[in-house]
Order: structure tokens, then C-alpha cells, then sequence
């Protein structure tokens, strides 16, 4: 039997990546989503990407109602759980607003599935629960020291996700640490477009490549990292999306709680971001050394081997494929969906 399931902040970045891969793995996506940072135009890429437009319900999941609704208006094998708000700084400058929609949302989601008996959920956390990690590669376990509201958010969500594991028998829950997603889907149809000034690199390469902002700044060059620059984890968003399914499936096929890296294992450079991207866009990239960010945690990267052996998963694409699909996004949609 096809299997819905609900997918909340479908319409955003991983979001809609991971829709592909469940309708390619045959399942039936169903979107909630507030539209609060993404746009309905998505829908019909999707449509072309995939043959036929998800299910969307525009609405909020902090909304009790309306998943009492919609649980009980249709059935559900799972829910994969996007919706929420991202961005560090402003979770430092507005803290309550991250508290009542990571936070609060995420108790109103698992109270409804409670209800409606839907007992499998694929949670999306962050390597920003690690803090700043005492070495790389980072295994699960290492010490969860989240240094903003945005991660402790994150922390507090998976904590209550394992306290209700442990209360009720019957969940499944898959509670999927990621560490930084870039790229697009390979038809360049769907990628991510931040509003105003991107805060993450490779949004902000793309915009420099295409003639939208004068440089890239690096920020800082002085970190005890090879070339000086800041290291990071990036992942392809297709291998994170595909890493959702395979999630999916062991929930599905194991009662059991599990948490999960999602990286490659690879540390890359700010500097060889830039590199690669120079060598996918065929452009060069100009770029300023400024500051260190702060609060910028020097280098980390995944230590992936238990989500490799767990789904029998692992991400593949390399950083010149993140970037050439970045571009191509990029190039076709200087603009997003608009
Ligand atoms: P995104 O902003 O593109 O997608 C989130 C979606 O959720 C948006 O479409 C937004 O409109 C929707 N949304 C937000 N609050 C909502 C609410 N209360 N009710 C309904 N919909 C709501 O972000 P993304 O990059 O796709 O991130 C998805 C998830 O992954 C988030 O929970 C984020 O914290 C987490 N995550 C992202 C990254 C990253 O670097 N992108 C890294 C680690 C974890
Ligand atoms: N970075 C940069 N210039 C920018 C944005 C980011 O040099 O305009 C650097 C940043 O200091 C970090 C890396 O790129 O070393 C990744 O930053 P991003 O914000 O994308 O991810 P995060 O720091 O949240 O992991």
C-alpha cells in the first residue's frame, strides 16, 4: 500500500529536496508548511521533477487544530519534521521566537501523532547541538554544549523525543544530526534561496558568481586549519534527502529510537569552497579576508560511520557536484521561485 507521509516545512530547502526522494523511493509526500521562509512556487517544480504536485496545507504546526484535523482527515505511515526557524544570530537577538516554534511546535506535532497513533517521526537537528566540539571528527556521542538558542533549541527537542521514547512503547524515532547542507537537485529546478543577505557561505558564493554582490568575505584566515580558513562538514542536499528515506525505512523496520550524524566525514576549507566553485562556474570569485565571525567554531566535521552502518547510506557526492549544482540552480533562478 502507498504510504503517506506528512512532511512539515515541505516547502522549504531540505524540505522539498526530500519530497524527490520519497516520491522516487514511492512514497506519497503530504506538505504542511507556513510558507513562513519558503515559497508555494516550489510546488510546481516539484510537480515537474517528480509527475505529480504533493498534497500542500498551508498552515502552522504550532496550530493544534489543524494537525487534530489533518490527522484525523487522513492517514499516515510517518511524518518527517522540517518545519522550524534556522538562523543563529536571530535566535541570540529573539530567543523566545525560537523556543515557541522549534520548541513548542515540535511538542504540538508529537502530541497529535500521539493522538492519531502515527508513531514514526524523522526529526531534523543539527551538528549545532555539539557546540564547539574538543575534536573532528564528532562521533554522537561526544559532548552536546549548544552555543545559541537555535542549537539548545535542537537539544531540548531531541531530549523530549527521548524521554517520550522511553515513556511509551511503540515509537520510532530517527533524530538526524546535520551538518552542513548545500547543492540542489541536479535538474536545477529546486534549491535553496535565503531572503535579504545569505548568512551561510555557499548561498553567498552563488550570489557573488552570478553578479548579485560584489565579494565573498572570508571570514578570517588566521584559524589553525590548513589554509587558515574555517572548516566545515558540507553535504550534498540529495544524499541528506536520500539519508531522510533510509531513515525512514530502518524507523519503519526497527521500534527503536536512534540519533545520527548526517555529514561525509570531509572537512572542507572556506578557501576551497571557493576553489571548487571556480571550477564549476568556469568564473573566479573575488573575495576579501575580513574578520573573524563571531562565535565561528574554527573546524568540524562528522565522524558518519554509525549513520553509514545503521541505513546503509552514506553521502557520495562530492563538493565540485555541490557546486556545479549550485550553480546551475543558481544560473537558472537568480531570483528563487520568483
Ligand atoms: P527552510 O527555512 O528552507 O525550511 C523550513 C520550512 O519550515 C520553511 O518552508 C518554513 O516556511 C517552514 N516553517 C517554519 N516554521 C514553521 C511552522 N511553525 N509551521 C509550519 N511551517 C514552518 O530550512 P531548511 O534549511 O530546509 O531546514 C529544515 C530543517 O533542518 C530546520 O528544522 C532546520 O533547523 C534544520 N537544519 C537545517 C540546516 C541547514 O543548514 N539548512 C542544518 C541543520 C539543521
Ligand atoms: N563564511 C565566510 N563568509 C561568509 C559566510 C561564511 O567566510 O560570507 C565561512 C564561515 O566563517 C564558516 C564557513 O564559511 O567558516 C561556513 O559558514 P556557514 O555560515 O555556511 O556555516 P556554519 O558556520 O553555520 O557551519
Amino acid at each position: 500500500m502507498t504510504q503517506r507521509v506528512l512532511v512539515t516545512g515541505g516547502a522549504g530547502f531540505i524540505g522539498s529536496h526530500t519530497c524527490v526522494a520519497l516520491a522516487s523511493a514511492g512514497y506519497v509526500p503530504v506538505i504542511l508548511d507556513n510558507l513562513g521562509n519558503s515559497d508555494p512556487r516550489v510546488l510546481e517544480r516539484l510537480r515537474q521533477i517528480t509527475g505529480s504536485t504533493p498534497k500542500f496545507i498551508e498552515g502552522d504546526v504550532r496550530d493544534r487544530a489543524l494537525l487534530a484535523r489533518i490527522f484525523s482527515d487522513e492517514s499516515f505511515s510517518s511524518v518527517i519534521h522540517f518545519a522550524g526557524l534556522k538562523a543563529v544570530g536571530d535566535s541570540v537577538a529573539d530567543p523566545l521566537a525560537y523556543y515557541d516554534n522549534n520548541v513548542h511546535g515540535s511538542f504540538v506535532l508529537a502530541s497529535a501523532m500521539r493522538d492519531a497513533g502515527v508513531n514514526t517521526l524523522i526529526f531534523s537537528s543539527s551538528a549545532t547541538v555539539y557546540g564547539e566540539p574538543e575534536s573532528s571528527p564528532i562521533p554522537e556521542d561526544a559532548p552536546r554544549r549548544p552555543a545559541n538558542p537555535y542549537g539548545r533549541s535542537k537539544l531540548m527537542v531531541e531530549e523530549a523525543l527521548n524521554d517520550l521514547y522511553r515513556s511509551q512503547p511503540g515509537w520510532r524515532i530517527a533524530l538526524l544530526r546535520y551538518f552542513n547542507p548545500v547543492g540542489a537537485h541536479e535538474s536545477g529546478l529546486i534549491g535553496e534561496h535565503p531572503q535579504g543577505k545569505p548568512n551561510n557561505l555557499m548561498p553567498f558564493v552563488c550570489q557573488v558568481a552570478v553578479g548579485q554582490r560584489d565579494r565573498l568575505q572570508i571570514h578570517g584566515n588566521d584559524y589553525a586549519t590548513a589554509d587558515g580558513t574555517g572548516v566545515r562538514d558540507y553535504i550534498h542536499v540529495m544524499d541528506l534527502a536520500e539519508g531522510h528515506v533510509a531513515a525512514l525505512k530502518h524507523a519503519q523496520n526497527h521500534g527503536e529510537l536512534v540519533t545520527l550524524n548526517l555529514g561525509t566525514g570531509k572537512g572542507a576549507s572556506v578557501l576551497e569552497v571557493v576553489q571548487a566553485f571556480e571550477r564549476a562556474s568556469g568564473r573566479s570569485l573575488p573575495y576579501e579576508i575580513g574578520p573573524r565571525r563571531p562565535g565561528d567554531v574554527p573546524a568540524y566535521w562528522a565522524d558518519p560511520s554509525l549513520a553509514q552502518a545503521t541505513l546503509a547510506w552514506q553521502g557520495h557526492r562530492s563538493l565540485d557536484q555541490m557546486c556545479v549544482d549550485s550553480w546551475r540552480w543558481q544560473q537558472a533562478n537568480p531570483r528563487g521561485y520568483g
